[in-house]
């Protein structure tokens, strides 16, 4: 299907836009509304700055995104699972980052298709310390995957299903599209639970467990079951492991949640049925702390 403009971008519900509807609402306005439509050529000037930032990346999201997509190929598609193969690989894509976001005017005319690091957007640098600790943390995930049988151990599994990064799979729910898709679903038998992995490159204090809830909602609604089901956080760079157990009282409890916090987004709107928003100044900036400052779109409000 041909690329339909439309004057407001289409409602859906994910945990990151509840995060982010939580931690601030002016980001939500940028990342949700403001930045729609900012990729067209005749598109308002404030709208495509908005577009913009929203696209910039930091080094950590390009190792995550990176380790994440090697995972996939190593899981699904016999890559093998070898230091100097993953090393090469994350480094390329790392450097590849790093050489694009040189080049502004490129970036500036097609940020979708050309990368700009938020830490060379803002800083007009990478400092020699964030160099070091990316090394660093890529280091330990790739030593963590090659000298622990984490990966071994799914792929020798009876059933498995990875999604890679740009799997954008849905479910609707009282017609609202739901982004809820994990990392990675697999059994060690036919009649055995199924586990749900969301592999982590970020720390346990960033991540929560609902994510996994909504992932385990996802299994069971798609999946038609209704026994329990092991949901594990697999952080990489912390070379740890959380596991946790659900059953099927969780279907009730997550549809709840998804509700209140829909109920909640749908009272910043001006007009449900075009999900239009009320305006900028309705969505309240936070107060100016270390969030802020790490905010991608920090310029916008003078932070
Ligand atoms: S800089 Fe702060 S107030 Fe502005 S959008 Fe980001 S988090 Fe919100």
């Amino acid at each position: 299907m041909g690329y339909k403009h439309t004057k407001y971008p289409e409602w859906s519900w994910s945990q990151s836009r509840e995060n982010i509807f939580k931690t601030c609402l002016r980001k939500y306005y940028f990342q949700y509304y403001k930045s729609h439509n900012g990729w067209e050529w005749n598109a308002p000037e404030e709208n495509k700055k908005v577009y913009r930032l929203k696209k910039l990346q930091s080094t950590d999201t390009i190792l995550g995104s990176s380790v994440h997509h090697l995972l996939h190929r190593v899981i699904y598609d016999g890559l093998p699972l070898e230091k100097k193969v993953l090393d090469d690989k994350i480094k390329k894509e790392l450097n590849d980052a790093f050489r694009e976001s040189q080049n502004k005017p490129a970036w500036k005319v097609n940020p979708s298709k050309h990368v700009m690091l938020k830490e060379i957007y803002y800083n007009d640098e990478l400092k020699d310390s964030k160099i070091d600790f990316i090394n660093y943390k890529k280091d330990q995930i790739i030593n963590y995957l090659i000298n622990t049988d984490v990966v071994e151990n799914i792929k020798n599994s009876y059933y498995v299903k990875s999604f890679d990064t740009d799997t954008f799979e849905t479910f609707e729910y009282n017609k609202t599209k739901v982004y809820a898709i994990p990392d990675l679903i697999y059994k060690k038998g036919k009649n055995e639970k199924p586990h749900i992995v969301d592999w982590k490159t970020g720390k346990e204090k960033n991540s929560s467990k609902e994510q996994l809830k909504l992932y385990a909602y996802y299994y069971y609604r798609t999946y038609n079951y209704t026994g329990e089901i092991t949901a594990t956080f697999i952080y990489l760079y912390e070379q740890k492991k959380k596991e946790y157990i659900f059953d099927d009282k969780i279907i009730k409890e997550t549809e709840k949640k998804i509700e209140n916090s829909i109920k909640e987004m749908k009272e910043y709107l001006k007009d449900e049925k075009w999900n239009q928003p009320l305006g900028q100044a309705q969505f309240k900036k936070r107060t100016n702390d270390v969030v802020c400052s790490y905010c991608k779109f920090r310029e916008l409000c003078n932070r």
